[in-house]
């Protein structure tokens, strides 16, 4: 594992900036390793590591780096809680289990006591920035050791069969289709008025500043 630093610097490239996130990322995914025994999960360890990340922020990032977890080689589990936590499992522990997981949360008291440790520095980030770097892991994170039910299709390396929605004709991964009256659907199709998006209309289309048609749909919950 590289150093605390070095984790950082390499954070805030891949961040843009340094900031309050980017500490306590680096420190959660340092004491997620630390805690399951993993010491260098980009080099030698690099297949054992899955993780569950609660909230898109700029702690994310962090995770990232330091675990090499990335969503696009399903490494990466994004779950939209909005919380500062994540879930580090090790998927081949060297005491034999079939995995070992530990949540870690932000505490939320954390923020507080960034402000009783340096009251003189008035801008919050960086009094954050400071206090965090300082913090022990016990006044900065709960942590909780845990199960995490992974079905296969779910592991990084899983190879799926594609097939194609009955509807749009697209091809659909990792068993997301639907079965509606037999016919296979995709998720898009299946529930159109539940789309994360929705096609503009012909009229939307040919009046671009008219905002009637365009007030937002709710989404659904995740
Ligand atoms: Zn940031
Ligand atoms: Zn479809």
């Amino acid at each position: 594992m590289k150093s605390f630093e070095e984790l950082l610097r390499e954070a805030e490239i891949a961040h843009g900036h340094l900031c309050a996130g980017q500490i306590l990322g680096v420190r959660m995914a340092m004491l997620g390793c630390a805690r399951l025994g993993i010491e260098d999960p980009r080099g030698a360890d690099r297949k054992r590591l899955v993780t569950f990340v609660e909230i898109d922020r700029c702690a994310t990032d962090a995770i990232a780096v330091v675990t090499g977890c990335r969503l696009g080689k399903r490494a990466l589990k994004f779950r939209d809680w909005g919380k500062m936590a994540a879930t580090f499992i090790d998927l081949k522990p060297a005491t034999g289990e079939q995995q070992r997981a530990i949540r870690i949360a932000a505490l939320e008291s954390s923020k507080q006591r960034a402000r009783g440790l340096f009251p003189q520095i008035e801008d919050k980030n960086k009094q954050q920035m400071q206090a965090y770097r300082e913090m022990t892991d016990a006044d900065l994170f709960s942590e909780q050791w845990v199960r995490v039910p992974l079905h296969a299709r779910e592991m990084p390396g899983f190879k799926s069969q594609r097939i194609a929605c009955s509807v749009c004709g697209e091809g659909i991964n990792y068993d997301r289709e639907v079965l509606i009256e037999a016919e296979i659907v995709c998720q898009g199709c299946a529930s159109p008025d539940a789309r994360y998006y929705q096609p503009l209309t012909e009229e939307e289309l040919a009046n671009p500043n008219n905002k009637a048609g365009a007030e937002l749909v709710p989404q659904p919950a995740l």
